[in-house]
């Protein structure tokens, strides 16, 4: 799969611009605050249909534009594709696929990309928050109807939250609050069965990568932990949804007291080992880093795996946090698939990379 064109119209710091990539390794380099991470930016949209960075579109549209476009040619699944999508303050953001309407979650049809960005160093030490999204990214990448799934149970959980803290100025609304923790026990079910799955895949994949890139032989591991009365997370549905029902009955009063959702798939997490030993409370920053990269490597692997192309890779800025050995490994290991790759100009990695170089300045492209 390759990004073979793009044009951005009133995007971020992009006003008419267009460019088109190389199929194997794209650098883009220029000083700072030139647009670099907007451009890549604009390229996770056109398969996540949301940026990685804000959670509203209309930070995205230019200071002095009333929409913004991003319009993609894309190969993929062995043909040409055009995506376009348009985001316009105040409307729902317009997807085309091929000229077909399409909403954010069937976007992963046609383009598939996995981002590397200095946050996900922190997917190690950091709370359990960036490594749920790192599974929901990942899953709705292969799986669409995972996404809706999960929107309904946010959907579901603010409603009980907000009824959960309500609830003593107005106490009629406690009426309805066992209907919307069941519908939460039905959709945990679900979102159960998926992350435990892809974990285990995860772990299979990321395992050797590790093993490799240390050098010297240490074992990571990454397993899936879910709500605590779930004995076995591979268990069909219904067996999922009467344990995950009796932990929330048992809860139930506790949650009223604290005015919280205390059950549920909101609180999953992943544990990372690394050679037996959770590495958010041992691991070195070079472990750290070393894990962090091989999950991520492994999430590209996966992709290979389900959909028999490599998928987009983005490096945001990530080489110059690393040190000699573990850039020369990223750029060993990243052959056979597209990537795109940011870096500050003084940094040399352009000449290291042998691919084609790009420099931005002030949201324009110069090749
Ligand atoms: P660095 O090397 O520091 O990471 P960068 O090249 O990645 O820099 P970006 O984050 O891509 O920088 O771009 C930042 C620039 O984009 C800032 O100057 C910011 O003001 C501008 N910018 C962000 N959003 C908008 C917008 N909606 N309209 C116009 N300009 C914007
Ligand atoms: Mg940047």
């Amino acid at each position: 799969m390759r990004l073979e064109k793009l044009a951005l119209n009133g995007f971020r710091n992009y006003e008419w611009e267009s460019v088109s990539f190389s199929g194997g390794t794209n650098v883009i380099t220029g000083r700072n605050a030139q647009g670099k991470t907007n451009l890549l930016e604009a390229i996770y949209f056109l398969a996540y249909g949301k940026s990685f960075r804000t959670r509203f579109d209309k930070e995205l549209v230019h200071f002095d534009f009333s929409s913004a476009e991003i319009l993609a040619d894309l190969y993929s699944h062995d043909r040409e594709q055009t995506v376009g999508i348009t985001l316009r303050p105040g409307s729902a953001k317009k997807i085309l696929v091929n000229g077909v309407r399409k909403t954010a979650s069937e976007l992963s049809e046609t383009a598939n990309i996995v981002l590397f960005s200095p946050d996900d160093l922190e997917l190690i030490k950091d709370g359990a928050a960036v490594r749920r999204r790192l599974l929901d990214n990942a899953i709705g990448q292969i799986r669409p109807q995972y996404q809706a799934i999960l929107s309904e149970f946010n959907r579901l959980l603010e409603h009980k939250t907000r009824i959960l803290k309500d609830w003593k100025e107005k106490p009629s609304l406690l009426e309805t609050l066992d209907d919307f923790s069941d519908g939460l026990c039905r959709c945990s079910a679900k979102l159960i069965r998926y992350r435990a799955s892809y974990t285990l895949k995860l772990n299979e994949a990321a395992a050797p990568i590790h093993e490799d890139f240390s050098g010297s032989g240490e074992k990571l591991g990454i397993y899936y932990k879910t709500v605590s009365s779930v004995t076995n997370p591979f268990a069909s549905e219904k067996e999922l949804y009467y344990e995950i029902c009796a932990h929330q009955e048992k809860h139930r009063q506790a949650e009223i007291e604290s005015g919280q959702c205390l059950t549920g798939a909101h609180k999953d997490d992943l544990e990372i080992l690394i050679n037996g030993n959770p590495a958010r409370s041992f691991a070195s920053q070079g472990q750290t880093r070393t894990a962090a990269l091989s999950i991520k490597l492994a999430e590209r692997e996966l992709l290979l795996a389900e959909t028999g192309e490599y998928p987009i890779l983005l490096l945001d800025d990530v080489l110059s946090e690393l040190d000699g050995k573990r850039q020369e490994f990223v750029l060993n290991r990243i052959g056979g698939g597209q990537t795109l790759i940011t870096c500050c100009e003084d940094e040399g990695i352009s000449h290291r990379t042998g691919g084609c170089v790009f420099f931005v300045e002030n949201g324009r492209i110069k090749t």
